[in-house]
């Protein structure tokens, strides 16, 4: 390992300057010189190495009261991020130990240490414990098995397929013994991947035509339980395919996310009652608890070759806005990353 540099008097932080109507323009954000605070007690001084970009930052941008409080304008945006400790007034850390954190979209972070996760030396690259072993890979976990209940034979169907969550539900539904696993995503390389690379039984662009029907020919029999990362016309038609006593777990719905006016579908609700579904909403903040085991076990499928996973990554902090849009616009495969 290289020897921890002396940190600077001050570093760059993405900040929110106005609000976003519709979708987020590059007039809404700046990227501006802050101070790097000196650790106090209790306190680490990180150097962030990678920042996360999440569809909930979206969400965040708004003036709404929800589970995450909004951003604030002329402030400097939050998220995740993995970066190495420089300076350290804990005992819990030493410098050079790698951690992760919360004060991402920024080069540099001082934060109270019992805020930081300490990222296991060698086990694995670090920009994985923002995705595949990070966040969005305890969302997959802890939503397809906790919370979506996966039985074995089951037949799952997962939109947003090709993205950070939804390539890891689909091949942890077939590891988990899934009779067929659908996924959906919006280019024809992302479907490509999904059947030839991910072991998906059969996947489709939800460009091409109607969901539906694309669901409805990938799955002739129904579903069992629908993993919705996508709302909408997806969550529709997953309503419509869903067998009675099905289960459909709700993790996002980004097709609204941008929206100016309310969804058109889902129009058939009325189903959840005909087919006595289940339909539970979920956040992977209730699931910390399942942290130990989901990476001693998603690891080990790793370190055999039984799950693979991809990330996009863009260079440079000034380059951190132009990733976030272009995870929206679905430029993505697998988990998007900035690498500072
Ligand atoms: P991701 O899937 O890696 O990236 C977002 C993807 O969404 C894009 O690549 C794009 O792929 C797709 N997309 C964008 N607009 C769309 C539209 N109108 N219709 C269909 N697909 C669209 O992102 P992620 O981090 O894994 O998150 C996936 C979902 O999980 C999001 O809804 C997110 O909010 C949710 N999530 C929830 C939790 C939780 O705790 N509940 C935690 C993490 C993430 P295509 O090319 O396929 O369109």
């Amino acid at each position: 390992m290289s020897a921890s540099p002396s940190p600077p008097t001050a570093g760059r932080a993405w900040h929110l300057v106005s609000r976003p109507h519709g979708w987020p323009a590059a007039e809404d954000f700046d990227l501006r010189p802050v101070p790097v605070d000196r650790p106090g007690p209790g306190e680490i001084l990180v150097r962030n190495l990678f920042l996360s970009v999440d569809p909930a930052m979206r969400g965040r941008m708004n003036d709404v009261k929800s589970y995450a409080p909004p951003y604030r304008v002329g402030e400097p945006m939050t998220g995740g991020a993995v970066g190495e400790v420089v300076v350290s007034e804990d005992p819990s850390f030493a410098p050079g130990d790698h951690v992760v954190h919360q004060l991402g979209w920024r080069e540099w972070a001082t934060l109270p240490a019992r805020q930081a996760l300490p990222v296991p030396a060698g086990k694995a690259p670090l920009s994985a414990y923002l995705g595949v072993l990070g966040m969005t890979g305890l969302t997959a976990y802890a939503g397809l098995l906790e919370v979506g209940g996966l039985r074995e034979g089951d037949r799952v169907f997962v939109s947003g397929a090709a993205g950070a969550v939804g390539s890891q539900v689909g091949q942890i539904a077939r590891l988990r013994g899934a009779a067929l696993v659908v996924g959906s995503a919006g280019s024809a390389e992302k479907v490509r991947l999904l059947r030839e690379e991910y072991g998906f039984d059969a996947a489709f662009n939800y460009k091409d035509g109607p969901v539906a029907e694309q669901l409805a020919e990938a799955a002739p029999d129904g579903i069992d339980l629908y993993f919705d990362n996508v709302g909408a016309d997806h969550l529709e038609a997953a309503i419509g395919a869903l067998t009675v006593h099905g289960r459909a777990v709700i993790c996002g719905m980004i097709a609204q996310y941008n929206a100016t006016e309310p969804p058109a579908a889902p129009r058939n609700l009325a189903q959840i009652v005909a087919k006595r579904l289940r339909v539970e909403g979920m956040l992977v903040m209730d699931h910390q608890n399942l942290r130990p085991r989901f990476i001693e076990e998603v690891a080990g499928w790793l370190a055999s070759g039984a799950l693979a996973y991809r990330e996009t990554r863009r260079e440079g902090i000034g380059n951190a806005l132009d990733a976030f849009l272009g995870m929206l616009r679905g430029e993505n495969i697998g988990k998007m990353v900035v690498a500072l």
